[in-house]
């Protein structure tokens, strides 16, 4: 055995970074274990990618397990960093020569309004709370929170996951209005790609007639303002195309999808009564120099019975991990070591979720012109361009563990190796954990049993 197979790399998180992090090495040779908290490590592709995107989310998971079966990498699901172990002990007493953090971002940021965590699940609802039980709650054993969707919500956001948002909550209230007053059942499936307008239309009906009182969406800046079309570089041109793009692009979801929108508001102070939630008193805006400035005076109140919170994920506090204020403290070349150490290192949305979606500046323009021109001529039935700005973000994920890898080479360049007792307390070690959730070490077999059941399949079935 070469040098390289005396190494051992823990990766924590075995999504999209994680995956590409751990086949980069494990193509180089060295030894790695991938562990992930969940059975599946599909992180934001299963849980978080709404269950529609169904082409996209299959070929991610597929490209997943393809990196994961590489016979250098050792998967072990079922273990969370901070419960099982800690990254110290992880170091020192398991021995693994470097770490790789890819735990993602789910913790969903607070919007700063004074006593809002009271009401989690009482009227506010987080985006990544939300995403969860729309993707799994048809499947037979979930077991999850339960959330109904009311009249009128409210949707506070911005970004490309907020349009989710409105999507998941206008096609709930559909599927529940057309059902009641019409007696009939038309699946998610097709409420997405058609749109609420059009399936309406074909069934000669009304959100009145069906007593839907639909979303709105709040937003701190303009429509123009909203990160939904990706600049091609800095230039006036660019900025001014991206804009008049994504206002486009929201209008024509509006029309879609038949929801208001809310210009220039931020939320200011919550509306309670009797202690139960009542709704979000905004304070209306303007934009100064790019900076929001109150207009004095100017606040109104949106009665509502649930808001949706999707301002942005950050990484959730984990024990040893130098997380402050939701923000992982990292350092060094790409912001790539994590504080304190200096052989742990952090890839992915752990470090690159900064709140909302970002616009992608490496990978150039995935949206094809075709699309865009599509949903700007009004064709809203065709390819939705949102498919495509997830994949966009998805492969600059998968750069970001590419550009990093380099670094965590010249590291464990320096590390001495591993003796055989060192290698083999760890595949003793990982043998145990594998065998505490019933795995046997063959990935491909494990996926299949642990595959949730798909909506698309039952439907089939019917
Ligand atoms: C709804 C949505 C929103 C997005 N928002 C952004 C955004 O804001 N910014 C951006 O750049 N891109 C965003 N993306 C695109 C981005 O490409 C994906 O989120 C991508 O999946 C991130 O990959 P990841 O591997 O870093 O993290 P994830 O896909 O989140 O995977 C993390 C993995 O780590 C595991 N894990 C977490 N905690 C632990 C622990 N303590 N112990 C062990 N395992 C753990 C999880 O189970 C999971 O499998 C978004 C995508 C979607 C679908």
């Amino acid at each position: 055995m070469n040098h390289y197979g005396k190494h051992f790399v823990a990766v924590i998180g075995g999504s999209v970074a994680g995956s590409e992090a751990a086949w980069l090495l494990a193509e180089k040779g060295y030894r790695v274990v991938v562990f992930d908290q969940k059975m599946l490590p599909y992180g934001k592709i299963e849980d978080g990618l709404p269950k529609w995107h169904i082409g996209l989310r299959d070929k991610e998971e597929a490209a997943i397990d393809q990196r994961l079966m590489h016979p250098n990498i050792r998967f072990v699901p079922g273990f969370t960093l901070g419960k099982d172990a800690t990254i110290d002990e992880l170091l020192n007493e398991w021995g693994f020569s470097v770490i790789i953090v890819a735990i993602g971002a789910w913790q969903d940021r607070k919007i700063p309004v004074e006593g809002i965590e009271k009401f989690y699940n009482k009227g506010v609802i987080k985006q990544n709370d939300l995403v969860y039980w729309f993707n799994h709650k048809h499947e037979p054993n979930y077991n999850g929170p339960q959330y109904k969707i009311v009249n009128n919500p409210g949707i506070v956001g911005g970004g490309l996951a907020s349009l989710d948002m409105v999507k998941i909550v206008m096609i709930e209230l559909l599927q529940e209005g057309l059902r009641k007053h019409k007696g009939v059942e038309v699946d998610i499936f097709t409420i997405e790609k058609k749109g609420v307008a059009k399936i309406l239309a074909e069934h000669d009906t009304t959100l009145e007639e069906l007593d839907i009182v639909p979303c709105t969406l709040f937003y701190r800046r303009n429509a123009e303002d909203m990160p939904l079309y990706p600049r091609k570089d800095g230039s006036p041109e660019a900025i001014e195309q991206a804009r008049r793009v994504s206002k486009k692009l929201l209008e024509n979801y509006m029309k879609k999808f038949l929801f208001h929108f809310e210009p220039r508001s931020v939320p200011k102070k919550l509306i309670v009564e009797n202690d139960q939630f009542k709704g979000m008193t905004f304070q209306r805006v303007e934009i100064v120099d790019g900076k929001l400035v109150d207009i004095p005076g100017e606040t109104y109140d949106f009665r509502t019975e649930l808001l949706i919170s999707s301002i942005g994920s950050l990484p959730k506090e984990t024990p040893s991990l130098p997380i402050e204020g939701n923000m992982l403290k990292t350092y060094g070349e790409f912001g790539c070591r994590v504080e304190g150490y200096d052989k742990v290192f952090a890839v992915g949305n752990v470090v690159t979720g900064r709140g909302n979606i970002l616009e992608s500046r490496q990978h150039g323009r995935m949206i094809t012109d075709k699309i865009i021109e599509e949903h700007l001529e009004g064709d809203l039935s065709g390819n939705d361009p949102m498919g495509e700005k997830y994949e966009e973000l998805f492969r600059n994920i998968e750069q970001d563990a590419i550009k990093k890898v380099d670094n965590i080479e010249a590291t464990l360049a320096q590390e001495p190796p591993h003796s055989n007792e060192e290698i083999d307390f760890i595949l003793r070690k990982t043998k145990e954990l594998q065998e505490r959730v019933g795995f046997d070490g063959n990935y491909a077999e494990w996926v299949k049993k642990h595959k949730p059941v798909r909506l698309e399949d039952l439907l089939r079935q019917h």
